[in-house]
């Protein structure tokens, strides 16, 4: 097949009939083609789920709410996800800290499941004119006088596309920008050990997120609909149980035991038995604007999830990527070059902050979690996620 969407015209970019190629179609990438779609410029979305995959990421804050509506004034948020009205968080005391997002211009935040939001952006993205392809992947791509020339696998044949851009929205394996030379610089170990619970009491009235931390590392828990929770521990990688026959389950809920607070919120309900390991550690790239691309969300940078602002920071970015790729396309380098400015400092504040809140908690002079924070957060530099 040969690019049956990639002949279009668009004003606002005069002399560019070739479409943005988005490689990852998660908040960052199909903000990036909302983004692109009020500037009039084309873009072809390639999401190698069918957005069936296990995700996570679940607590949206009313700023990105707000982003949400500004983005598409008619998104609607399905009734799958709930509200939320802040977080709780038993953080450096047993005081119980607040926020509350009732005062907020947003009023709420929402307890997203993150697969149908994902799914609902993508659906958002194609009805203002992108083309989603899902369970679809970039196989190469060749740089052309006028762009690039790019390679599908989809269906079990391959699609051609000549684009004119393209935007690495991977996430955190940042993969199309390490293929172009950049490097993951991270800057810590941390994993998130993941479960979903199913809570048949009156869970769903307490839409408040709970955070709680323990000697190995912190907690997390948010209600994700009436009846379900999704709860995480998040360590250190080499503090995991290692082998064949480790006991992730049995190490989990022993950590858990350890809690004051998680451990009676999850009291009585269904243990689960599918956990999900993932990578939580703060990361950026060492470049993230190259000759015909730039990296946007979580393949520019990844945030420690204590922040809660990775779906916040992936709306963000796409907007920016779009003005900048406009800009580019226009003959001018220079947004190009703000941009990867502009994400650079928003790493540099986001360490400062974090930096800070790990500073806050001093209950455990001794635990090897909590005192790699107290030396700065180990640098590690990686080729590889
Ligand atoms: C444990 C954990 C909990 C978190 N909790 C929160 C939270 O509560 N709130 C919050 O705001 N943020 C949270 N985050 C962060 C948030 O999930 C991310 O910052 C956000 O999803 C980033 O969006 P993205 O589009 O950049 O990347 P992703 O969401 O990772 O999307 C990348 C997309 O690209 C696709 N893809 C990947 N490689 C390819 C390829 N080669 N070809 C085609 N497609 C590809 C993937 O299928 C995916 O759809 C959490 C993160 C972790 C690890």
């Amino acid at each position: 097949m040969s690019e049956p969407w990639g002949r279009r015209s668009h004003d606002a970019v005069r002399g560019h009939d070739r479409p943005v190629l988005i490689v990852g179609g998660g908040p960052a990438g199909l903000a990036t083609a909302l983004a692109l779609a009020r500037l009039e410029i084309a873009s072809v979305v390639v999401e190698r789920s069918a957005y069936d995959d296990r995700r996570l990421g679940e607590h949206l804050t009313p700023v990105g709410l707000l982003q949400l509506r500004a983005l598409d004034p008619g998104f609607a948020v399905s009734g799958v996800h709930g509200r939320s009205a802040g977080t709780t968080a038993y953080w450096g005391s047993e005081t119980a800290g607040h926020t509350d997002y009732f005062l907020h211009p947003g009023q709420h935040g929402l307890n997203l499941s993150r697969p149908h939001f994902d799914a609902d952006l993508a659906r958002a993205a194609e009805s203002v004119g992108a083309k989603i392809l899902r369970s679809a992947s970039l196989r190469s791509a060749v740089r052309s006088q006028v762009g690039w020339q790019a390679q599908m696998d989809r269906d079990g044949g391959t699609d051609d596309i000549s684009a004119a851009f393209i935007v690495d929205a991977t996430g955190r394996p940042a993969t199309f920008s390490r293929q172009q030379g950049a490097e993951i610089q991270a800057h810590d170990r941390q994993v998130a050990v993941a479960t979903f619970w199913d809570c048949a009491d009156e869970a769903g009235a307490n839409t408040r997120s709970l955070i709680e931390t323990v000697e190995d590392g912190w907690w997390y828990c948010a209600p994700i609909g009436p009846t379900r929770r999704m709860c995480m521990f998040v360590t250190d990688d080499d503090l995991l149980p290692r082998g064949p026959e480790r006991d992730l389950r049995g190490w989990w809920l022993d950590q858990l035991a350890r809690t004051v607070h998680m451990c009676c919120l999850l009291q009585g309900v269904a243990p689960a038995s599918e956990f999900i390991t993932r990578s939580a550690r703060s990361q950026c790239l060492d470049i993230v604007v190259g000759s015909g691309w730039l990296a946007t969300g979580d393949a520019a940078m990844a945030f420690d999830p204590l922040a809660s602002q990775g779906i916040v920071k992936a709306l963000d970015h796409g907007q920016r990527a779009a003005v900048a790729i406009a800009a580019h396309l226009n003959g001018d380098d220079a947004t190009l070059a703000t941009y990867a400015l502009d994400l650079k400092r928003e790493y540099s504040a986001f360490q400062n902050t974090r930096t800070r809140y790990y500073g806050m908690e001093r209950r455990w002079p001794r635990s090897i979690f909590w005192s790699r924070r107290d030396a700065g957060i180990a640098s590690h530099s990686a080729r590889a996620p």
